[in-house]
């Protein structure tokens, strides 16, 4: 039952001593004198010592001193026998740390009885003691894993302490890969004292076998190993036997459900297994170790999420402030939250000075519905500081939470303004050169045609002469050389117009204006022109004078001198080509009985020449066209012309500051009306 020291000088009451206890069932050691019972006592760990207190050398007394104050034997049940029993002694016996005392001759019963109480309430201290020793390690194990927040100096001191608590020779803390459980690497280790020599030689040579395979498997499925090395397989117990294992214990830790390792315990001196107050701490350990991890890890993950989240910040930031377009961001009621560097810098102002309010503030576009248009871009002129206007382009995009509630606006915007200059300079010289085509177009048809015919007719004309000059007569000789000198005149005519508009293109028309009798001037045109007219067209020439009243006269003479126009001041040449071409267009495109009226209407600073005939009209779609070099209305048919005429009377017009006007209608006849500015003398 239990191991009893007998410490006595008296043969007799040693035997008496030792049958009795034997009988009891307890194992027992006998010394002679007190250094022998010392001696005894500390190598062997008796549970109770009876002490005899008068011995010649080392008294009782002093034995149960000495052996109290060893502290593996602080708790042996300590019985002094006596033959007094004076108050004093009994009070020196309990200082020195004696639990009982019974006095000689000794009573059986009593001694075995009072042995019993004494054994059952060691007992019962010992675990009580184990217990708060356990719990005391459990309480230092958490309070540093609470007070820890991640690092591995924390995991040494659970590890030592657990070990300490559960009187293991080497503890320790396999870390396992979650998806390779045989993936293992010792975290920390702990030996005591006594085994530190072990400590070097583990983490520089551990067996390569240890922990065998199959164990990790079972540890991770949450299986506990809790063995002696002699319970083993051959093959297992002799990895252990290697290490000097002698019994160990294995239990699983796992974070969120999921195996991440083992703690472990060993015994290498004895083959002690753990009791269940040990595995009840080592189980809380584990518990709390688990915990730990899983704060840690949920720390470790909300500390890379806040990194992530500062990391895509800054980046998203610098991509902003990098960039040359204009960003800014607007609550929903249209106020600004945020710009970039590059709208300060454009507009020059200071993000305090943009937050006070917008210079762009009709963005973001409020009166949209975000959701059906979340994003939309659009253009917008806008005045700088320096009344400098420039036209900018913005992407206006809502933004909204999870909820689908919106949380304001991003407007990104860019100065288009050089590029918009660009796009219209392109559409003018691509349109200039549409036109330069059509000319182009319209050149080569006009010249194979208006060349051609007098061409053929200067041909036909001379190889008649050359075969029938020496029979025809010299009447009909002087016919054709006259068609051939005609159809010359039109072709310089012709060549003259070209070069017109050639010149006029390169604003190199000469303008050499000087005062004329402008109604002296126009009647003796159309008098040339009626003289020459191979038709019966009949021309009309009426002049008006209109006052600042607008009554009209017929007649200069009618006015008073200070209403009557002043002379008119122009270039004889450019007028002629004026009322030429009109005139004989009018003549061309109405019926050879035609009338074309010719009106002069004089203002106090401006003349108009109007002409007007009951011919066949302009399609009022071609009218835009009209002046436009080699330009012929659909209409015209078989009308021979160049479409030269008008072209080369706007161009007379413009030198002149002058305007022209046409109204047509088709198969009713055409009015085109020529407005000049008469330029006073006195002035
Ligand atoms: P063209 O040599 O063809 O007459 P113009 O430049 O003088 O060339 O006139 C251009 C075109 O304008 C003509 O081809 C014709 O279609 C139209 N046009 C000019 N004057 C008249 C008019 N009095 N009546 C009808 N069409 C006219």
């Amino acid at each position: 039952m239990a191991k009893i020291l007998v410490i006595d000088d008296d043969i007799t009451i040693q035997l008496v001593l030792q049958h009795l206890l034997q009988e009891e069932g307890h194992e027992v050691v006998i010394a002679r004198e007190g250094k022998d019972g010392i001696r005894k006592a500390r190598e062997w760990h008796p549970d109770g010592i009876i002490c005899d207190w008068m011995m010649p050398s080392l008294d009782g007394l002093e034995v149960c001193r000495q052996v109290k104050a060893i502290p593996d034997l602080a708790t042996t049940f300590f019985i002094l026998l006596t033959a007094r029993e004076e108050v004093d002694d009994l009070v020196k016996g309990l200082d020195a740390g004696a639990d009982e005392f019974l006095s000689k001759p000794v009573e059986a019963e009593k001694l075995l009885a009072r042995m019993r109480a004494g054994l059952r309430s060691r007992t019962l201290t010992q675990q009580l003691s184990q217990k708060s020793a356990l719990l005391a390690a459990l309480v230092e194990v958490q309070g540093c894993l609470l007070a820890d927040n991640s690092t591995n100096g924390c995991y040494a001191q659970v590890i030592s302490t657990l070990g300490r608590a559960l009187d293991a020779s080497h503890a320790y803390f396999w870390e396992a890969s979650p998806d390779s459980p045989n993936l293992n690497r010792m975290r920390v280790d702990w030996f005591p004292k006594q085994y530190r020599h072990n400590a070097r030689l583990g983490v520089q040579s551990p067996h390569s076998s240890y922990p065998p395979a199959s164990w990790l498997q079972l540890l991770a499925k949450g299986q506990v190993i809790h063995t002696t090395a002699a319970n083993l397989p051959a093959s297992e117990r002799q990895i252990l036997e290697d290490l000097d294992i002698q019994t160990l214990v294995l239990f699983p830790v796992t974070v969120n459900g999921k195996y991440c390792g083992f703690i472990g315990c060993e015994n290498h001196s004895r083959a002690r297994l753990w009791d269940d107050s040990e595995m009840d701490l080592l189980r809380a350990t584990v518990s709390a170790i688990s915990l730990h991890l899983e704060r840690s890890a949920a720390e470790g993950e909300k500390a890379r999420s806040l990194a992530a989240l500062q990391e895509s910040e800054a980046r998203y930031r610098a991509i902003v402030e990098d960039q040359t377009e204009l960003i800014c961001r607007f609550a929903p009621d249209g106020t600004i939250t945020f710009v970039n560097d590059a709208y300060c810098r454009y507009f020059g102002i200071s993000r305090d000075m943009a937050r006070m309010g917008s210079l762009v503030p009709i963005i973001p576009d409020l009166t949209r519905d975000f959701y059906t248009h979340p994003v939309v871009t659009r253009e917008h002129s806008l005045i700088l500081p320096n009344g400098e206007v420039r036209i900018h382009q913005w992407t206006d995009r809502a933004l909204f939470d999870d909820q689908n509630r919106l949380l304001g606006f991003q407007a990104v915007g860019q100065d288009i303004t050089d590029r918009k200059r660009a796009e219209e300079e392109a559409i003018k010289a691509l349109e200039k050169e549409k036109e330069l085509l059509e000319l182009k177009s319209r050149f080569v048809s006009m010249v194979s045609h208006e060349f051609r015919t007098p061409l053929t007719t200067i041909l036909s004309a001379a190889d008649l002469l050359e075969y029938y000059i020496d029979t025809w007569t010299a009447t009909k000789n002087l016919e054709y050389i006259q068609r051939i000198q005609t159809a010359a005149v039109n072709m310089t005519n012709l060549l003259e117009d070209v070069l017109f508009i050639g010149r006029s293109e390169a604003n190199k028309i000469l303008f050499n204006p000087k005062p004329i009798d402008l109604s002296e001037f126009c009647q003796k045109i159309l008098a040339e022109i009626q003289a020459c007219l191979a038709t019966n067209h009949l021309i009309t020439f009426t002049e008006h004078f209109v006052n600042f009243e607008l009554i009209h006269h017929e007649n200069r003479n009618d006015l008073p001198k200070s209403q009557q126009p002043v002379l008119a001041f122009m270039d004889e040449k450019l007028l002629q080509q004026i009322i030429g071409n009109l005139v004989s267009n009018s003549l061309k495109y109405s019926p050879i009985d035609g009338r074309v009226e010719f009106h002069l209407i004089w203002g106090k600073s401006e003349v108009k020449i109007a002409v007007k005939d009951n011919g066949i009209g302009i399609p009022t779609e071609e009218l835009p066209h009209l002046f436009e070099s080699f330009y012929r209305a659909k209409n015209t048919a078989d009308i021979p012309g160049t479409g030269l005429g008008l072209a080369i009377v706007k161009r007379s017009v413009d030198v002149h500051g002058g305007e022209i006007s046409v109204e047509s209608e088709l198969g009713i006849g055409t009015t085109f009306t020529v407005t000049l500015p008469l330029i006073s003398l006195s002035s």
